[in-house]
């Protein structure tokens, strides 16, 4: 769902952006893994555009102002945005449902400024659209591979708006998918004592992990803390626990759904230039003689450092990416058009070539 104004179509003297507005947290480790690099992502692949940051806790942007550390709320940002000349906006909230967050901070004082753009798009949160909860799914398959299936048990934020639900519904898909997996919330409706029967004794240890955008205050504390926390009330049950502090801001999944939100918000404000990309591989289409040689792309594994943007970028599908060594790979060499060559261009130290 979307909302956006338009007025015009993108010309030479739009001056464009997108805000990336997080809850936000005071803890840099987290924000350095989590929340930066889906900016770095964000600013290689919307070249054009620039990336500005919000956060909606009123109580971090106090905390961070304390150490000297001015972040905006999104309404300021977007009021600086404006005075700044900015004529198109997308404004993407890095949060995981449409709580009291993204209707209080960003929807209701936010949809105002619609007539004061060019263009104004809100993109939706991480868990919106049916493919997130599929795509989703595919990360927490992923995750329980990675501990050999053992029992996994996530933090949610949770909520008290019904919004909260969400939660519940991806619960369901990974029970459908037969994940061995378990979220609680330390707000929603399911709370942490709702998965203690779930847990099994004896059974090997449980997977702690946050189910939000950072390792933060409720990871750290509430979740693997050593006094009153989740880790420390399965363990006074006999329950071997493993904490495992990454924000799911560093899983490059997660920040592929983030841009497909921010590329549907593009779409909305310039959809010429969507319609004139279109007619272009149309005709590039028809130019292709009948006997086609394949093209595909190659990767210099021993250069890779495995930044993901070729992942993340390719709309085809044709690269995988191996989260344990931090490296992309050609998964699907045919999904390749063979002509677009983009991802060559995004690689920075020129990794991915196309042999004849
Ligand atoms: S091939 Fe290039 S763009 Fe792709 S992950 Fe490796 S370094 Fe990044
Ligand atoms: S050339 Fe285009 S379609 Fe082929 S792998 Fe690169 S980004 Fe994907």
């Amino acid at each position: 769902m979307l909302y956006p104004h338009k007025k015009a179509g993108c010309d030479m003297k739009d001056k464009k952006g997108i805000l990336m507005v997080s809850f936000g947290t005071t803890h840099r480790d987290t924000e350095l893994k989590c929340i930066n690099p889906i900016e770095t992502a964000v600013k290689k692949i919307f070249k054009g555009f620039e990336i500005r940051r919000a956060f909606t806790s009123n109580i971090i942007i106090r905390k961070q102002a304390v150490k000297g550390i001015y972040l905006p709320s999104p309404l300021e940002a977007v009021e600086k945005m404006l005075e700044e000349g900015f004529t198109h906006l997308i404004v993407q909230p890095l949060l995981f449902i449409k709580g009291h967050e993204f209707h209080n901070k960003i929807l209701e004082p936010l949809l105002p400024y619609r007539k004061r753009f060019s263009g104004l798009s809100i993109g939706e949160p991480l868990l919106s659209e049916e493919s997130d909860f599929g795509q989703m799914v595919t990360i927490l398959s992923n995750l329980s591979a990675s501990v050999n299936g053992e029992d996994i048990v996530m933090m949610g934020h949770g909520s008290t708006h019904s919004a909260d639900s969400v939660y519940s519904v991806l619960q369901k898909e990974i029970d459908t998918s037969h994940i061995n997996l378990r979220i609680a919330t330390v707000e929603g409706a399911i709370g942490f004592e709702k998965i203690l029967p779930f847990i099994k004794k004896n059974s090997g240890p449980v997977h702690l992990f946050p189910l939000m955008l950072v390792a933060g205050d409720h990871a750290k504390n509430d979740m693997g803390g050593n006094e009153n926390s989740w880790k420390t009330a399965l363990e006074l049950r006999g329950i071997k626990v493993v904490t495992h502090l990454q924000g799911m801001g560093e899983n490059m999944k997660v920040r592929q759904i983030f841009i497909k939100h921010i590329r549907a918000c593009k779409k909305e404000l310039f959809p010429d230039i969507y319609r004139r990309m279109r007619d272009i591989a149309e005709t590039e289409k028809n130019k292709i003689p009948e006997k086609v040689i394949p093209r595909f792309p190659a990767i210099d594994s021993a250069l890779c450092y495995g930044c993901g943007l070729c992942y993340v970028f390719c709309h085809r599908g044709v690269y995988g990416f191996d989260e344990n060594n931090k490296t992309a790979f050609v998964d699907i060499p045919g999904n390749c058009t063979g002509h677009c060559s983009r991802c060559a261009d995004l690689c920075s130290i020129r990794a991915i070539s196309f042999p004849d």
